[in-house]
């Protein structure tokens, strides 16, 4: 049978934006398909976004409640005592699932200090870092930045202030989602192709590969081949998996099939089920466009 790779990327009811999260469902679901391990990786943003007021009439009231009178969004915390408790019970009752404690930054290179606080306040196995927001004229969440920059600019953006996270000394072990922007691309372009931005790819994953931390294959949108070749020659070391599952039936979606791009492309299983994908030696006449 094969055996799908650890999820590394999984929301659960203590993400402020998981209302259908459940840690407990998310682990009987792992278990359910044979995974070696889960971490769960809860997100702490920091940034109070932008908030135009033709978005905030399309907010939940949940949410608009939030908006402060600078027309700012404050994303709720990680409570992070109450959700490490939750993932020592889940640890009891699922004996047999390794279960990474873990958190989400959102932009930790902008947010230093509370980062550290967050960190300091518990353990910490599995750190992702993360770009949601752009600065323009104010912090914006990248979802509401098409109609102003286009998704041209915005791509190029993106990828300039993944390069400035990698180069921080943040301390996070996996960026998630480098193609995050693509979950919101304009059908109108006729999809989103990586290759016309390969400069830029290039840039942020060698500033990635140098810092030594490992780039995520995140499974929400597959993400294009052509980018983890591009990892693999900039001489990127690791790759993990996430579904950034915000409910337990996305747990590890797509994770057959992002497993067998990731081999093609020159990674391999570590010594341990639960390891980070290592670089190997990629096939022989791959071709990353093809499988795109
Ligand atoms: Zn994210
Ligand atoms: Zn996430």
């Amino acid at each position: 049978m094969l055996v799908l790779p650890p999820d590394g990327h999984v929301h659960t009811e203590w993400s402020w934006d998981a209302i259908a999260g459940s840690m407990e469902q998310s682990c009987a679901r792992a278990v359910e398909l044979g995974l070696p391990s889960i971490a769960f990786t809860d997100h702490a943003d920091f940034t109070r976004w932008v908030v135009a007021p033709e978005i905030a009439a399309r907010m939940r009231p949940v949410r608009v409640g939030r908006v402060a009178p600078d027309g700012r969004f404050s994303p709720p915390p990680l409570d992070a005592a109450a959700y490490l408790a939750c993932v020592q019970r889940c640890r009891d009752r699922f004996p047999g699932l390794r279960i990474l404690a873990g958190t989400e930054l959102g932009e930790p290179h902008w947010h230093a200090g509370e980062v550290k606080e967050l960190l300091g306040s518990g353990t910490f196995d599995r750190v992702l870092g993360s770009v949601h927001s752009l600065a323009v004229d104010g912090p914006w969440l990248v979802d509401h930045l098409f109609g102003r920059l286009g998704p041209d600019d915005l791509m190029r953006a993106y990828l300039r202030e993944v390069v400035r996270l990698a180069d921080s000394p943040a301390p996070f072990a996996v960026l998630a989602h480098i193609d995050y922007p693509v979950r919101h691309w304009p059908a109108a372009t006729g999809g989103f192709d990586a290759t016309a931005y390969e400069d830029e790819y290039r840039s942020a994953l060698g500033a990635l590969a140098r810092s030594g931390r490992a780039l995520e294959v995140n499974t929400v949108v597959p993400l294009p081949a052509v980018i983890v070749r591009w990892w693999y020659e900039a001489g990127g070391e690791a790759v993990t998996f996430g579904s950034d599952a915000h409910r337990p039936e996305a747990v590890a979606r797509a994770f057959a099939e992002a497993a067998a791009m990731a081999e093609a492309a020159g990674f391999r299983p570590g010594r341990h089920p639960h390891d980070f994908w290592r670089r190997g030696q990629a096939r022989v006449g791959f071709s990353a466009v093809a499988r795109d």
